[in-house]
Order: structure tokens, then C-alpha cells, then sequence
């Protein structure tokens, strides 16, 4: 918009007339005051100011406007029967004036002025845009760059635990044989082969989440047996935790169509992270259950610690970690965020309930291609 200001209405009608037929929108005042009063409350463009005015004159305006800050992209046309005397060209630039348009005004010569401050009103924000995008970018890529480093800080240390572990065990198990002490030999054994799956898991998910990242985490869907998969699951946490009881209350049977080997993943991660944040309790609980929507829903609930309710909404994101928890165990913060991608996948969703001391419930929820059938209970 622009402002147009003249002590006569007559000019200001004129004016007024000539810029609103070239499509402009108009404001006037009548005085220097009453232009400062509307310039504090509206951005203008363009101020058009008459320089002879009683009260406060053209250049007294054009002085003030130039200390506020957000008439910064705001330009200045002076009306003034004065032309040639350079001294008065002089006081205008000193006053933040940009440019002059000599009374008799002519149309054309101040049409055209006009047009070249809306252009470079326009170029000026277009550029303070790009300079707060680029701004912005340069701080996310700080931020990135610094969540980066401190990643590759946890990710060695959290890969260096269980190589070291493993290492140590690779030296008792060969003392063992050395010594022909075959009693400890499969203690050891068992204990490296932990360590060596713990890296294989970590390994397995970094590979993950680059492959997310790029977009190229394949899924390999077919029709399997939903009751196969899970007890193959079942199994393979109890080979790795023989300590630990898992009940499994499952209500259905039949044929899913999905990734099994991804479903699977999701399922041992739930079971996992039930048992280590379970450091008191042995028993973990699986359920499975079909909607009538025909959603096919597993939950995994332990006695364990939970989680408190802040920061429920953030545990399937990435490299999120519950502060008190990260203290205690080991982790990075990367399989529930690969659940979560995995189920979105198969046109699910996650989810978890749970209450500090008492427990969790971690679920995920497929839809299924056809009908499950019930098993009498
Ligand atoms: P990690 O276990 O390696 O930290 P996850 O992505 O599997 O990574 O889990 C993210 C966070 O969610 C964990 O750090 C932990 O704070 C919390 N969490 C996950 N599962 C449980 C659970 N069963 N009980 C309590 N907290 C859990």
C-alpha cells in the first residue's frame, strides 16, 4: 500500500485518482503528523510526501520514519516545487529519502518511480526470505551435524561393549580348551555368542535406518502363518533369555499377508525391550487379538519400569531415549523408531500404554488381507 501524503486535498485527490486507475492501493493523510500516526500502525511500501507542508514538513517525516525499525523496506518519494538546488537533493538523502518527483507532477515520470520501489520492495522481500530460509537451514545443519556427532559417540561406544565382551569371552573360552576345563568351554561359548548377536542386532539396525533414511527398506510380502511366526519369535527370545517366562494368549490363527521376517523383527524387538527394562521381573506377556475391523493387533506387556507420560508420544522416534532409562541400559534408540516404519509399512500403526514401576504394553496393529479364524477359547 501506499500513503500519499499532501496538505491539499485537491493534490491528494489527484494523486489519489492516478495510482488506484494503475491498480495501487491508497492511503492518505493530510499532515505530517497524521502520516507518522498511520506509518506506526500500517506497513507501507511507498511514502509520497509532499516536502512543503505547515507543521511538520516532508523531510521531518521522511527523518523520523527512517529511526523505525519497521519502515526499514519502506521507500520515499518527495513532491517539491524545488529542482535543481543540490543542497535541498543533499538534506533529502541525509533524511533516508530515496528518491524526488518535481511539482508540476507528471504522471508517467511518477507512475514509473512507483513501479520501480514496488518492484524492488518486492526483490528486497523475496531476499530477506531466502536469507531467514538460509538461516534456518545453516541451524538445522548445526543441530544435525551436532546430534550427528554425538550419535557416532554413542554408536561406538554401545558397538566397542559387546566386542569387548566378546573378546574377553573368546580369551576364557580358549584358556578353558587350553586348560581342557570342558565344563566352562560351553559357559564361555554361550556368553560370546550373546555379545556377537547383540552386535549382529546393532549392526542390523543402523543398516536399518539407513536403509529407511534412503528409502530403500524392501518389504517381501507373502502369505504366512501368523501362529508360526510368532512361536519362531517366541523361540528365539527364549534361546536368548532361557531365564525368562513368556505367556502367549493368542485368540487367532490362519494366514497374514505381510513381510514375516520384518513382523517378526518388530515382534523380538518388543520382546527385547520388555526384557531389559524389566530388570525385576521374569515374565513378559503376548497377546494377539483380531479386530472386527479385521485388524490383527499383538501387544507385549511387562511388569517393568515404564514409561512416564511425557514422554510416551516420543518413544517410537528416532534416537529418542527416556532420560532415566538411558542411564541404566544400553541402547540407541533405533527399534522402536524401525517398528514403527515397518508397521507403517504393512498400513498399521504402533503404540504403548504405560505407567512408571508398574509396566508397558507395546502394540502394533496390521491390517490383514483375509479372514483369521477365530479359536474357540
Ligand atoms: P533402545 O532400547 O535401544 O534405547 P528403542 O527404540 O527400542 O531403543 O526404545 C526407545 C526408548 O523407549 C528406550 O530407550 C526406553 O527408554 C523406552 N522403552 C522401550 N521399550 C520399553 C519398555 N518395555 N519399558 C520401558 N521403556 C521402554
Amino acid at each position: 500500500m501506499i500513503l500519499l501524503v499532501d496538505d491539499k486535498p485537491e493534490n491528494l485527490f489527484s494523486l489519489k485518482k492516478l495510482l488506484e486507475l494503475n491498480n495501487f492501493s491508497v492511503d492518505t493523510a493530510e499532515s505530517g503528523e497524521k502520516a507518522l500516526k498511520k506509518i506506526l500502525k500500517c506497513n507501507y511500501v511507498l511514502v509520497i510526501l509532499d516536502v512543503q507542508m505547515p507543521g511538520m514538513d516532508g523531510f521531518e517525516v521522511a527523518e523520523t520514519i527512517s529511526g523505525l525499525s519497521r519502515a526499514k523496506d519502506m521507500s520515499i518519494i518527495f513532491l517539491s516545487a524545488v529542482n535543481t538546488d543540490t543542497n535541498f537533493i543533499k538534506r533529502g538523502y541525509a533524511s533516508g529519502a530515496v528518491d524526488y518527483v518535481t511539482k508540476p507532477v507528471d504522471p508517467d515520470i511518477l507512475l514509473l518511480k512507483v513501479k520501480t520501489f514496488y518492484r524492488l520492495y518486492e526483490q528486497t522481500q523475496e531476499l530477506t526470505k531466502t536469507q531467514e530460509a538460509l538461516r534456518e537451514e545453516i541451524k538445522f545443519r548445526e543441530v544435525a551435524e551436532q546430534r550427528k556427532d554425538e550419535f557416532m559417540s554413542i554408536a561406538s561406544h554401545e558397538l566397542k561393549t559387546p566386542l569387548t565382551s566378546m573378546k574377553a569371552y573368546l580369551q576364557l573360552l580358549q584358556r578353558s580348551v587350553e586348560e581342557a576345563d570342558f565344563a566352562t568351554k560351553d559357559h564361555f561359548l554361550q556368553r560370546a555368542i550373546l555379545q556377537l548377536n547383540k552386535l549382529d542386532t546393532l549392526i542390523a539396525d543402523l543398516l536399518d535406518i539407513s536403509k529407511i533414511e534412503s528409502g530403500k527398506l524392501q518389504l517381501n510380502k507373502k502369505k504366512f502363518d501368523f501362529n508360526v511366526m510368532l512361536n519362531n519369535a517366541i523361540d528365539v527370545i527364549m534361546q536368548m533369555h532361557p531365564e525368562v517366562k513368556i505367556v502367549k494368549e493368542c485368540h487367532v490363527q490362519g494366514q497374514v499377508y505381510g513381510d514375516d521376517a520384518r513382523l517378526e523383527q518388530v515382534l523380538i524387538n518388543y520382546f527385547t525391550n520388555a526384557i531389559k527394562y524389566s530388570p525385576c521381573s521374569k515374565e513378559i506377556y503376548v497377546n494377539v487379538d483380531l479386530s472386527p475391523e479385521r485388524h490383527l493387533t499383538v501387544r507385549v506387556k511387562d511388569k517393568g519400569i515404564g514409561i512416564p507420560k511425557e514422554s510416551l508420544q516420543n518413544v517410537f522416534k528416532k534416537f529418542y531415549r527416556v532420560d532415566e532409562s538411558a542411564v541404566r541400559f544400553q541402547g540407541l534408540g533405533m527399534g522402536l523408531y524401525i517398528c514403527s516404519e515397518i508397521i507403517s509399512r504393512h498400513g498399521g500403526f504402533v503404540g504403548v500404554e504405560s505407567e512408571p514401576n508398574k509396566g508397558s504394553v507395546f502394540y502394533f496393529s496390521v491390517p490383514i488381507l483375509e479372514k483369521l479364524q477365530e479359536v474357540p477359547q
